[in-house]
């Protein structure tokens, strides 16, 4: 039996890898849950997972959860309040892997914990790598973590990569990576109509069901903009070797170009659970729950460019992994103050890219050695970026 600790186990890739645990309860211990506010799921899930014990960061809906516990049959649970029990749990003695599914820079440190813990690392939580880079990738190396990448586009390429490849080393014989993107809800809006676009309009995504902030990073492309980041870190490639491919069908999840000449695609169904059992049973395979592909019903499948002007964010991501150091990490922190603002209807769909390209142009791209200049550079990123949305807004 495998010990999973589950971060942020009521979002979407949270309930996706508790569907597929289910499946395989039998190699599967559910050691650790964690919730930020939702104890209302999270009692759900611990009821039905019985795990050793459940986390609840926010201290007023942990307190709740006590409560709630009191007389259930989950009295007798072990209950953590708090940031630093997310840490806790990822680096439990009896914990062998730990998805990473909490959204944004809340989910670094436990992220970097398990890979200092030397634990088999899911890496959903793309943040927590953009922000923290070679940190994170050291820590892996250091301590013998296995990293398995759970963003569908990343896991796709981690199947096309060479047999045995690890995440991080250099594989020569992959020239290429072809990052696909379904386009987002946007891709054929004409540019002047996205200054009107609403916070409903940016969170229905075509393709894949999803949390309300990747969402909208899917919209403006700032998502694959983090992806972009992400692959040159999991793929030790450099930007110029990355292609981003729109490709609305969502079939492919992305492509390796090889010396030969050979591309290597990954498809399937856009369902997380695909990428997720993947890296559960890898480096057997399992049975994922999704339904087999209908490739007759896809009928065909389209690619085109993605364009720099329509899409500013995937052009600031391109920008910030060039000039590196802290760059990265600010752009990842004013991106997250900026689509929270856009969430709470504070500014406009295109303003996002704006608070953004402002923020980067008050920093220079300066080292970004140590965990403690990586914080420093992301909480001083907020605060630029909050003072942009005040300009903005007022
Ligand atoms: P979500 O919003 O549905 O869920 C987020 C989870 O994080 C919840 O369990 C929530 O309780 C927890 N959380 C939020 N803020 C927190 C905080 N401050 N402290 C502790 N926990 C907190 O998000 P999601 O769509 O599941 O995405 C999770 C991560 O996976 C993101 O980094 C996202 O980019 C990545 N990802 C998601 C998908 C997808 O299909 N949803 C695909 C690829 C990558
Ligand atoms: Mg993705």
């Amino acid at each position: 039996m495998k010990g999973i600790c589950v971060l942020g186990a009521t979002g979407s890739i949270g309930v996706s890898t508790l569907d597929v645990v289910k499946r395989h309860s039998g190699e599967y211990k559910v050691v650790a849950l964690t919730a930020n506010t939702n104890i209302e799921t999270l009692f759900e899930q611990c009821l039905e997972f019985k795990p050793d014990v459940a986390v609840v960061v926010n201290a007023e809906k942990g307190a709740q959860f006590k409560a709630n516990i009191v007389g259930t049959e989950l009295a007798k649970m072990r209950v953590l309040i708090g940031e630093e029990a997310l840490v806790e749990v990822a680096t439990l003695e009896s914990v062998d892997s730990v998805m990473a599914a909490i959204v944004g820079a809340a989910g670094l440190l436990s992220a970097l914990a398990a890979a200092e813990a030397g634990k088999t690392v899911l890496l959903a939580n793309k943040e927590s790598l953009v922000m923290s880079g070679d940190i994170f990738m050291q820590a892996i190396q250091k301590s013998g973590a296995k990293l398995l990448p759970i963003d569908s586009e990343h896991n796709a390429i981690f199947q096309c990569m060479p047999a045995g490849y690890v995440a991080g080393q250099d594989a020569p014989v992959a020239r290429r990576i072809l990052l696909t993107a379904s386009g987002g809800p946007f891709r054929t809006t004409p540019v002047e109509e996205l200054h009107d676009v609403t916070v409903a309009q940016a969170v229905a995504h075509p393709k894949w069901s999803m949390g309300r902030k990747i969402s909208v990073d899917s919209a403006t492309m700032m998502n694959k903009g983090l992806e972009l980041i992400e692959a040159c870190l999991l793929f030790n490639m450099q930007p110029e070797q990355i292609q981003v491919v729109i490709h609305p069908q969502s079939i492919i999840h992305s492509m390796v170009d090889y010396v030969d000449g050979s591309v290597l695609a990954q498809m399937g169904n856009p369902d997380m659970r695909i990428p997720i059992a993947h890296a559960m049973a890898w480096p057997e395979r399992f049975d994922s729950g999704v339904a087999p592909l209908d490739i007759f019903a896809v009928k065909q499948m389209d690619f085109e460019p993605a364009s720099l002007e329509r899409f500013p964010c995937l052009r600031l991501a391109i920008e910030a992994i060039k000039a590196g150091g802290i760059m990265p990490t600010v752009l990842n922190a004013a991106n997250e103050i900026a689509v929270e603002a856009f969430l709470d209807e504070r500014i406009r769909f295109t303003d996002i890219p704006v608070v953004i390209e402002k923020s980067m142009a008050e920093f220079t791209a300066t080292p970004a050695e140590t965990l403690e200049l990586i914080l420093a550079a992301d909480a001083q990123a907020r605060t630029q970026a909050h003072s942009m949305i005040q300009v903005i807004t007022a």
